[in-house]
């Protein structure tokens, strides 16, 4: 019968794979050349069972299955790759796939035929190059990573709104930290006196983490010593993790510090360059903070400056025509400044400024727009206001002037003041705010007239 059919299997003879044919109890049909010149000897024995490894149980002097290296695995065609040794003693590994052929005129003999792809050159190219790969795999994850760091530094540098307070602004960052980079926790901190070296929170955080703290409260201390430097980048471990701390100071705000722990599995990446880099972005964002907010407040009030006051009005008339909702101008003058002035000093006149600035500012809402618009005379906006409401806050603004104190450094008496105020709502038919504020003008020079210490409306409000 082999006779027989191996005329058949000579189709075998000239295959790259190594392929052998046997019956259920190992005696062997047929070997093709391939499969000879793999095992360096003809093969002896192969037990008969279904799986293909069971096959290469072949006598030691033979080869046999790496058993040790217990690492045979199947792909999805069928192939279970497998360590084996020859004759000659050297290793390798194959892939093997088998099957059964059943010759049907001849029902009672089963045979098995078992391939055997030599895959020895692939696998130690595979390890020689595995190296490399792994290599470039870094390489591109890296890259990924820069790339993504990239983009976030940008998206601070775009998004963030400048004219927030500073620890809105830096807590915003710190949490973008964490969910756009990989830091399980940040913290921005300032020093309020580098000297003492207490360091303490931008903004009152209450997510912020308690191991943060813990790193915070000995940082004040180390970083005394940097307090003269441009930026630090260094690296703390903790019991309870690996911590970046970042020092820098930016040109116009005080020296800041960044605390930021990496996420477990993340101690090894290198977060200097980053670091450096928003450092620097954050730097930006504080200057350019401070340098806006310099170019819209009045420095010796406290209030927006005449600058700011023209934009935001214009902006405001729009939105009250637009969204036909009331809007009321105040126009507020110091009464006999110049007499503050002469009798008492340029001084004395600045303090009586800056409290009336004060005294503005606490008095109106943060949608309002209080401004020193000229030498010792003051606007505000009250948006989403009728005369009529207005006239309540000019009456309270002008009490509690006509009822203060003002005290002066270097003067021993406190000096009294009065306010006159002209009032004038917005009618978004007739006016624009050229228009509103010539009312206003109009309205602040018949209190003058009247005797100042006096609110006067533009227009009666109805009765
Ligand atoms: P009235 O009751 O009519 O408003 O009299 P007044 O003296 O307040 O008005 P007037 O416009 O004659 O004088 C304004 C004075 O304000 C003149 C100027 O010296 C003074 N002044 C303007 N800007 C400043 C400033 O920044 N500081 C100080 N101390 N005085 C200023
Ligand atoms: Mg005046
Ligand atoms: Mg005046």
């Amino acid at each position: 019968m082999a006779e027989l059919v191996s005329e058949q299997w000579k189709i075998f003879d000239h295959l790259l794979d190594a392929v052998f044919i046997v019956d259920r109890d190992g005696k062997l049909f047929y070997t093709n050349e391939s499969f000879r010149h793999l095992c360096d000897a003809p093969l002896r024995a192969v037990t008969s069972h279904e799986d293909a490894v069971k096959y290469i149980e072949l006598p030691e002097e033979c080869w046999e299955p790496l058993r040790e290296s217990g690492d045979s695995v199947s792909d999805s065609a069928g192939y279970r790759e497998v360590g084996f040794i020859t004759k000659s003693g050297s290793m390798g590994r194959a892939q093997v796939f088998t099957d059964r052929i059943r010759i049907s005129s001849l029902s009672q003999d089963e045979l098995f035929y078992v391939i055997l792809r030599d895959v020895t050159v692939e696998a130690r190219l595979h390890a020689k190059y595995k190296v490399q790969i792994d290599n470039n795999e870094r390489l591109i994850g890296d890259l990924q990573r820069s790339l993504s760091e990239t983009a976030f530094l940008r998206r601070l540098a775009t998004e963030l709104p400048i004219y927030t307070d500073t620890g809105t602004l830096l807590s915003t960052i710190a949490n973008r930290m964490k969910t756009e980079l990989s830091f399980r926790d940040a913290h921005f901190f300032t020093f309020p006196d580098p000297q003492t070296g207490e360091i303490e929170p931008f903004g009152l955080d209450k997510r912020m983490g308690s191991r943060l703290r813990e790193v915070a409260k000995f940082l004040g201390p180390a970083l005394k010593e940097k307090a003269n430097e441009e930026l630090v980048t260094s690296v703390v471990f903790q019991p309870f993790g690996l911590f970046w701390i970042t020092y820098f100071r930016p040109r116009l705000e005080r020296p800041v510090v960044l605390v930021a722990s990496t996420k477990p599995g993340e101690e090894g990446v290198d977060h200097r360059i980053l670091l450096e880099a928003l450092s620097g972005q954050v730097s930006t964002l504080l200057d350019n903070r401070s340098l806006y907010f310099a170019s819209i407040t009045d420095t010796v009030t406290g209030l927006f400056n005449r600058r700011f006051f023209d934009s935001r009005f214009g902006i405001e008339c729009m939105r009250a025509t637009e969204k036909r909702m009331p809007l009321t101008l105040l126009l507020i003058d110091i009464d006999h400044f110049k007499k503050i002035n002469d009798d008492h000093g340029h001084q004395a006149g600045d303090a009586v400024l800056n409290t009336l600035g004060q005294v503005i500012k606490r008095r109106i809402r943060g949608s309002d727009i209080g401004a020193r618009v000229g030498g010792e005379e003051f606007a505000v906006v009250l948006p989403d206001t009728s005369p009529m409401d207005a006239l309540i806050v000019a009456e309270s603004l002008r009490k509690q002037v006509y009822e203060m104190n003002v005290a002066v450094h270097g003067l021993d008496k406190e000096i009294k003041v009065t306010i006159s105020i002209g009032v004038a709502g917005y009618k978004w038919a007739t006016d624009n705010q050229n228009s509103l504020y010539k009312h206003a003008e109009e309205a602040l020079e018949r209190a003058k007239a009247d005797g100042r210490n006096k609110i006067i409306s533009a227009e009666p409000p109805a009765a």
